[in-house]
């Protein structure tokens, strides 16, 4: 799918916005987080190690989906940029990738827990689970092999050992998917202290995924 957005200040900013968005809504600490956005001519990314506050429009980075090289005088992206860069090539409606690394939803993470169908906000995620990619090194393309194997049928996966990553038709999309998978994970990581979850069957999760996709909202 062509995307609508192209590479100006403004798609550039929006990108930082959901950043610091991201920072306020707790999903995100110090600069872990990094954001992806396709554009006509590519995708553009964060860059490595600078802090959010200090972010400007002119220090992301365009990188080309179709492999030749990245333009020079950029600064480093996201030493992440190849799961960005892959996701996008596998899904060509998505429009944007957001990786973190929130507490609770790493902290399934560090266990290879999946979040089981235990409230109907998984299927928000595109099925009946939110599933956990295998671990490889972080900015390897061992990583981002998993990664895009995990997310084949889903817009969210958490990340062994390591943290979370979802997608979205548009950055606001996927930023409000980070921010609901946190509350998920942390929702049922408090279930887990308490008792036992129950988990919905698939009729009532087939349900939640028609619900969701009458009012619009493309479950994965
Ligand atoms: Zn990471």
């Amino acid at each position: 799918m062509q995307s609508p957005f192209s590479d100006r200040a403004e798609t550039r900013q929006a990108i930082i916005d959901a950043c610091l968005a991201m920072q306020a809504a707790g999903v995100n600490q110090g600069v872990s987080g990094n954001i992806s956005m396709r554009t006509k001519t590519g995708m553009l990314i964060t860059p490595s190690g600078i802090d959010y506050e200090k972010m400007r429009p002119d220090m992301l980075v365009l990188i080309p989906l179709d492999g030749s090289p990245m333009a020079e005088g950029q600064m480093k992206p996201s030493s992440e940029w190849q799961f960005h860069r892959d996701i996008l090539l596998a899904k060509p409606g998505e429009m944007a990738v957001v990786h973190a690394h929130p507490v609770y939803c790493t902290a399934l993470a560090m266990n290879h827990q999946p979040i089981p169908a235990c409230h109907y906000m998984v299927a928000a995620f595109g099925g009946d689970d939110v599933p956990v990619a295998d671990y490889a090194l972080f900015g390897t393309q061992d990583l981002s092999n998993v990664v895009v194997r995990a997310l084949e049928h889903r817009s969210a996966c958490l990340m062994a050992n390591h943290g979370a990553v979802v997608t979205g038709d548009t950055l606001a999309r996927a930023l409000w998917r980070m921010i609901e998978l946190e509350t998920l994970a942390k929702g049922y990581v408090t279930a887990l202290s308490i008792g036992t979850p129950k988990i919905l069957n698939a009729k009532q999760m087939n349900e939640a995924k028609k619900a969701f996709s009458d009012y619009g909202l493309k479950t994965r």
